[in-house]
């Protein structure tokens, strides 16, 4: 190799004359304040494809710097060793994982020549995300975590998780059992003679293990619970949160669905204490994404008691019901600790609900200039959207 290959491109490379020859694991030393990290990587390391750790080893040293941002890192390849520099442990996270993204090259010759050079690396964006659907399709515990550590190596930094939908809730709520006993579970009759139950949920358990997973590599992890619409699978549960009352079933087949929660129904909102309490329980993030997107009003436009809340509340049209109900919820967070996210479509109705000067308003329009500001032009990659990915 006569070049640095990482991705992405750090900001600065400076490659030198001189090179290195890796077969080994190298032997990585640290301070106390990144011993974590540290064995973090010697654990991912013997995944390399070079030989155990012996005398030939190449030593690595983690040093603290001052001055660096918390994300950024300094990587020193010399001729007979390797240092790495960072300022916070994320910092350092991130050069061993750049040392690590080096190193896998290794996997099929069982070493690896690395030109000798001068790193310099640092975000440029501090929300770098990655989002998986877990509701259309699920997915194992294994299967997250092995993306959180792919998402990992590559410098990403927040792990969006999509946990409910129309074909299926896998969040669990103590006191909504329905949720993930009948929620979770969809009907599949589309490519066998006989229909059969598919789909599954996450224990608590499951998620603070992930959570976990995903705090030791410097990644957050952001909930998405989608409502008030894309809620077939809470109302399979429990029809009486629908405006007509059912039957309903959990969704076997993608698309934008008629049957949304009722807003005329003060239980829909104990409905959302129970599962922003279970969401504050398990997901350390200061962010909960409510979804908030694809609402459909033709049930509401109908409903007697839709009819009677919008009258109380004095609405002209039924599609601001749903902004009535996103102020809501994000109050709800807010008395929580959390900050309210959401799809961009989340904040239609609100300016005319007269929000512009709320804090809640305002923190919503943070978020979406920076959700914004990832789907810009500049950043085609994060406007890739994987669909039937299947498990391996
Ligand atoms: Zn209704």
């Amino acid at each position: 190799m006569n070049s640095i290959l990482l991705i992405p491109q750090p900001s600065s490379v400076i490659v030198k004359k001189s090179s290195i020859s890796i077969t080994d694991i190298p032997r990585i030393s640290a301070s106390a304040e990144f011993a974590g990290e540290a064995a973090l990587a010697r654990e991912q390391l013997k995944a390399t494809g070079l030989a155990p750790e012996s005398d030939r080893s190449i030593s690595v040293s983690c040093v603290g710097k001052t001055g660096l941002p918390d994300e950024g890192y300094e990587l020193s390849i010399r001729e007979n060793s390797i240092e790495l520099r960072a300022s916070a442990k994320a910092g350092m996270h991130h050069a061993l994982q750049s040392l690590r993204q080096l190193l896998l090259s290794a996997k099929e010759t069982g070493s690896v020549d690395i030109p000798c050079a001068e790193i310099s690396d640092a975000p440029r964006f501090s929300w770098r995300g990655c989002m998986l659907d877990t509701s259309r399709h699920f997915y194992s515990p294994a299967f997250i975590k092995k993306l959180i550590d792919l998402a990992s190596l590559h410098h990403l930094n927040v792990f969006h998780w999509h946990l409910t939908d129309d074909q299926g809730w896998r969040l669990p709520v103590d006191a909504w059992p329905g949720l993930t006993e009948i929620g979770a579970w969809k009907i599949d009759g589309r490519t066998t003679w006989e229909n059969y139950k598919v789909g599954g949920f996450y224990t608590k358990e499951d998620i603070r293990g992930i959570v976990a997973y995903a705090a030791e590599r410097h990644v957050d992890v952001v909930p998405e619970v989608d409502i008030p619409g894309h809620s077939s699978a809470i109302l399979a549960a429990y029809p009486e949160l629908g405006c007509t009352g059912g039957p309903y079933r959990v969704e076997d087949r993608f698309g934008i669905f008629e049957d949304v929660l009722c807003a005329g129904n003060d239980r829909i909102f104990d409905l959302f204490a129970d599962i922003f309490d279970t969401v504050k329980e398990l997901f350390p993030s200061p962010y909960v994404h409510i979804g908030g997107d694809e609402v459909k009003f033709n049930r509401w436009d109908s409903c007697p008691k839709c009819k009677k809340r919008m009258e109380e509340l004095k609405l002209d049209r039924a599609n601001e019901l749903q902004s009535w109900i996103t102020v809501r919820l994000a109050n709800m967070l807010k008395e929580r600790g959390k900050t309210a996210i959401g799809w961009d479509e989340v904040l239609e109705g609100t300016e005319k609900r007269n929000l512009t000067d709320s804090p809640m308003y305002n923190r919503l329009m943070d978020v979406r200039q920076q959700y914004a500001f990832l789907s810009d032009e500049s950043l085609p990659t994060i406007k890739s959207y994987f669909t039937n990915l299947r498990e391996a």
